[in-house]
């Protein structure tokens, strides 16, 4: 094992020098999303990172949602983002939070700025504001409203808070430097009038706070010590310091930013995601084919994978993309050892074995997972009429083909060998079956004295059960990358879908919804936790068993 101390990330080492030099009490972090969208793997890397933290340092993760912004929220998301959370295993401290909860002390908060000069009420239309602005190479303008008196600005605020003023007639702005090179300071809005219900304080205001402004109010009420947010966030931290430290908070939390996640030729922005619902590409929130985390479950993806996979990225400070086989890499791994390997035929053609008795099922035991014996075996139909898949025969086999062709012989996995002696086609010259016989000299498929090269799997043609299998591809068309670059709409995948009629082993047709199995030489399968119902499974593919992916070696 490397270095302890060197294996740490820059989050970590900030937060070990903060206690080193008593500026931190506890280690308290919150995540705090905006009910505005469903989760998506990017905030699964920010929620596992803090949660993480507040484990690691003996401390706290709150779970706060931002609701300061009434326009864009809705409940329906609180409980979404609740379920997410609780499903990564990211416990948080007491009860959910809401920023809504602490407008009485915003509002003080900028009452107590007024009374020192530091915040004023200014008449400026939101035009106006922009204009007097500046721009990265010129100084703003200052407000002719700026030095109004702490009496007449207390005067107006209360005024604003009382409803006397329409929509953007009247904003807070906070005192702070017109020339200062980081726009964010240069006296930004902290309140503004917006007569709309918020969705859970009613109609009690309508004034409403600015985020800037907002969130570290929230933050240090709650006794957050850290403030991890993402890299978007940096130039906002001088108005952040600013805040907290005009605000006199005895222990001022410190926000600290890192590189947000993203993933190559995948959707993963909230917007994005949103869009690709509302124009009915994909089906709802959770289509398997997305990285909601909601979606991600949905597929079939455990919280240790997406957990392994965080921790795979890392945190850093330089913004980079990661590929999504790393995220399938660790969906294998976590599912190795711990599901059933079992048999199902996606694309069924049949066989006959002509030298087999009518009407007889024989039971072949088959250990569940070859890799770690504690789960068992069980015992799997065999009889005369059975499914392969069709691309495991061939009329006139290439070189190299060692699965099933005219005269030749393969062992049929865990049970017999056999060998093909006849088969029928349509008029269109597809396979409608193949005629084989059998060794009974070989049962168990370890039958050592002969060799065959190719293995098969398959399933019993009276005894296995017809299900619905769906395969995905990726959403994006990977050829044109994930934007149109002439009007930034996403460049679908017209085949990211593919529905089969599959028939499998009897025990797989009693899946529950979410169990989880790998069907041999088909990859990683999930009954769908929505479309299955009892005694009929519909699998959805979680990733293949090919890899790309090749683990970094450092
Ligand atoms: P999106 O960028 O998808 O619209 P958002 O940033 O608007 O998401 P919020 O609800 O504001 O979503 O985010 C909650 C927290 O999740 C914030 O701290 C934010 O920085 C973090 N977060 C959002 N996207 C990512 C990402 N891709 N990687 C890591 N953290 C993220
Ligand atoms: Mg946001």
């Amino acid at each position: 094992m490397e270095n302890e101390v060197a294996s740490k990330n820059f989050i970590e080492q900030i937060i070990d020098k903060d206690i080193e030099e008593g500026h931190c009490r506890k280690v308290v972090t919150r995540f705090p999303p905006e009910p505005n969208g469903y989760l998506h793997i990017g905030h699964a890397k920010s929620i596992l990172l803090n949660y993480g933290l507040a484990q690691e340092y003996n401390g706290q993760f709150n779970l706060r949602f931002d609701d300061t912004n009434p326009t864009k929220e809705k409940e329906e998301f609180v409980d979404s983002i609740k379920a997410d959370v609780e499903w990564l295993g990211a416990k948080w401290h007491g009860d959910v939070l809401f920023a809504s909860d602490y407008f009485p002390e915003m509002y003080e908060a900028a009452v107590k700025l007024i009374k020192k000069g530091k915040a004023y009420v200014c008449d400026l239309s939101a035009d106006e504001i922009r204009q007097y602005r500046g721009t990265l190479t010129e100084p703003g303008k200052e407000s002719p409203y700026r030095n109004r008196s702490v009496e007449e600005n207390l005067q107006l605020f209360g005024d604003m808070k009382d409803g006397k003023f329409g929509d953007g007639e009247k904003v807070l702005r906070a005192k702070i430097d017109m020339a200062s090179p980081n726009i964010n300071m240069r006296d930004p809005v902290i309140y503004r009038v917006a007569h709309i219900s918020h969705h859970r304080t009613g109609d009690e205001w309508c004034i409403y706070p600015m985020y800037d402004f907002a969130h570290p109010i929230e933050d240090a009420i709650e006794g957050v010590s850290h403030s991890i947010c993402t890299l978007e966030f940096e130039d906002h931290r001088p108005l952040y310091d600013w805040v907290v430290r005009e605000l006199e908070y005895e222990y001022p939390p410190k926000q600290i930013e890192f590189a947000k996640l993203y993933l190559n030729n995948v959707v993963t922005g909230k917007r994005y995601i949103k869009k690709l619902v509302e124009d009915g590409i994909v089906d709802g929130w959770d289509d398997p084919r997305l990285v909601s985390i909601a979606a991600l479950r949905r597929r079939g993806f455990t919280p240790e994978s997406i957990k392994m996979f965080v921790e795979m990225v890392g945190v850093t400070k330089a913004q980079g993309s990661v590929e999504y086989p790393m995220l399938e890499y660790c969906i294998r791994e976590d599912l190795k050892l711990k599901v059933k390997r079992m048999m199902a035929v996606l694309d069924p053609v049949k066989v006959i074995i002509d030298n087999y008795e009518e009407g007889k099922v024989e039971y072949m035991e088959v250990p569940n997972n070859q890799e770690n014996p504690e789960l068992g075996t069980r015992m799997v139909p065999f009889t005369r009429e059975l499914f392969i898949e069709r691309e495991d025969f061939m009329e006139e086999p290439p070189k190299k083909y060692f699965r099933l062709f005219p005269g030749n012989e393969v062992r049929l996995m865990n049970a017999y060998f056999v060998t093909c002696v006849d088969f029928k086609k349509d008029e269109d010259g597809r396979i409608t079956e193949i005629h084989c016989t059998y060794d009974p000299a070989t049962r168990g498929g370890n039958f050592t004295e002969r060799k065959v090269k190719g293995t098969i799997h398959w399933v019993s043609a009276t005894e296995g059960v017809k299900v619905k299998a769906r395969l995905y591809e990726n959403i994006v068309d990977e050829e044109k990358g994930v934007y149109n670059q002439e009007d930034g709409s996403i460049n679908v995948n017209p085949d990211s879908l593919k529905v089969v009629d599959c028939v499998v082993e009897p025990e797989l047709a009693k899946a529950e919804k979410e169990d989880k199995f790998q069907f041999v030489r088909n990859g990683y399968f999930c009954a769908d936790i929505k479309d299955s119902s009892e005694g009929n499974p519909v699998f959805n593919r979680i990733v293949s068993l090919k890899s790309s992916f090749k683990l970094p070696t450092n």
